[in-house]
């Protein structure tokens, strides 16, 4: 389960013995094997801005970064960032005791999982989710307890009294993830409002990904959840670089939390990998200054190409959630006359030239995704034609 296929792991202990090898690799070996268009994987086709590729080359030049850089992240990025966090959501942390690079989200949420969760405490998450989670949640030896997303009109929706219902004594924290990945919902001010008093009513430390901050379309609005009220002290909040400049391979991620929070997770995330990307954060935190136009052109640009494969898939015969945020577009396959994502997305590159990921890989609850498959438009506008040109002539 959980983005993995069941390849036998004679070696791998009992808590990641579910975690075989991801869904990734198996439809990227399927793209190189056949050809296809890879739309599976969510990895930008163009690097981001220039001039930010010239402020790493800077800094490696300059010697800056080149040997460990501080453990809490060089002292201009945490600047940067607690900066950005101000002037887009006037939210004010301490660069020196409230902000902490790490080696992108991936790493934020395993020592942040790590540091505050003891062995049998449960994690409330949203499901679908990020593959990282439920390893990371089983690294930490907690237990993860999901709360289904549910297809409603055009968009999935949290069902707040499920989430009521799967908090208990037992529970740590909620891991929330918005917007969110693979269903493209970015979770409205009244789903965030309520998430919120759950929190402050059940004392519940709250852990909120928000790497995709910078990508919601039309009437949208991103909102981080550390803004409501009672939650700046006990939410944890997660950014990266690599999804809102186009640099996944930087690996360039950040915490925003109170004191006592980075503490904790400093102390997981300096045995994990010390520090990482030296030169990387000088230049990351250059691109955090980059002027608003940067950010608004950014969104435009995936916007339009959004509405490419959307539109194309609707005309091949989709159901399509078109997302509100996110660089991903969620699927129905059942008005093509399927079912089984699975299956759909094993034949697509032999059937239509395309790769795509099934959503079920993503749930503990497979009859729930099973009719769902995932595509990304993170890739240039042409490519997205002639996916969509040959996902049309299938149907
Ligand atoms: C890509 C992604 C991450 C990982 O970000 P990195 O900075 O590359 O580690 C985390 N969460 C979500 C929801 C993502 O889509």
């Amino acid at each position: 389960m959980a983005g993995m296929t069941s390849t036998a792991r004679p070696y791998l202990n009992r808590r990641l013995a579910e975690f075989g090898t991801t869904i990734f690799a198996e439809m990227s070996a399927l793209a190189t094997a056949t050809g296809a268009i890879n739309l599976g994987q969510g990895f930008p086709d163009t690097d981001g801005p220039e001039e930010i590729r010239e402020a790493a080359v800077r800094a490696l030049r300059d010697g800056r970064g080149n040997q460990y850089p501080p453990g809490p992240g060089v002292p201009e990025l945490r600047h940067a960032i607690s900066v950005h966090q101000r002037h887009r959501y006037g939210l004010a942390y301490d660069p020196d005791t409230e902000v902490l690079v790490t080696a992108g989200a991936t790493e934020a949420i395993a020592a942040t999982l790590l540091a505050l969760v003891e062995p049998g405490d449960e994690v409330v998450a949203l499901e679908p989710y990020y593959d990282s989670y439920a390893a990371s949640i089983a690294m930490a030896g907690g237990r993860r307890v999901p709360v289904t997303l549910r297809p409603d009109g055009d968009r999935f929706r949290l069902d707040l009294d499920e989430l009521r219902a799967a908090v208990t004594d037992r529970t740590r924290l909620l891991l929330i993830n918005t917007p969110h990945n693979p269903t493209g919902t970015v979770l409205t001010r009244e789903e965030l409002a309520a998430i919120a008093e759950l929190a402050v009513e059940r004392d519940l430390l709250v852990v909120t990904d928000e790497v995709y901050e910078h990508l919601v379309f039309d009437d949208a609005e991103h909102l981080p959840l550390a803004g409501f009220p009672g939650m700046r002290d006990r939410t944890v909040t997660i950014g990266s670089a690599g999804k809102t400049f186009s640099f996944t391979g930087w690996k360039v991620g950040w915490v925003t939390a109170a004191p006592a929070l980075v503490s904790a997770v400093r102390s997981a995330k300096q045995y994990l990998t010390y520090v990482s990307a030296g030169p990387f954060q000088y230049a990351v935190a250059e691109a955090l200054a980059l002027p608003d136009s940067y950010f608004d052109g950014f969104r435009r640009d995936m916007l339009a190409r959004r509405d490419i494969l959307a539109t194309g898939l609707a005309e091949a015969g989709f159901g399509v959630f078109r997302p509100a945020g996110t660089y991903f577009v969620t699927t129905d396959i059942r008005p093509l006359g399927e079912k089984d994502g699975f299956a759909f997305c094993r034949a697509l590159p032999e059937r239509a030239g395309v790769v795509a990921v099934p959503n079920a890989v993503f749930y503990d609850d497979r009859e729930a995704g099973a009719p769902f498959v995932r595509f990304a438009f993170c890739k240039k506008p042409e490519v997205l034609q002639e996916a969509t040109d040959r996902l049309r002539r299938m149907a």
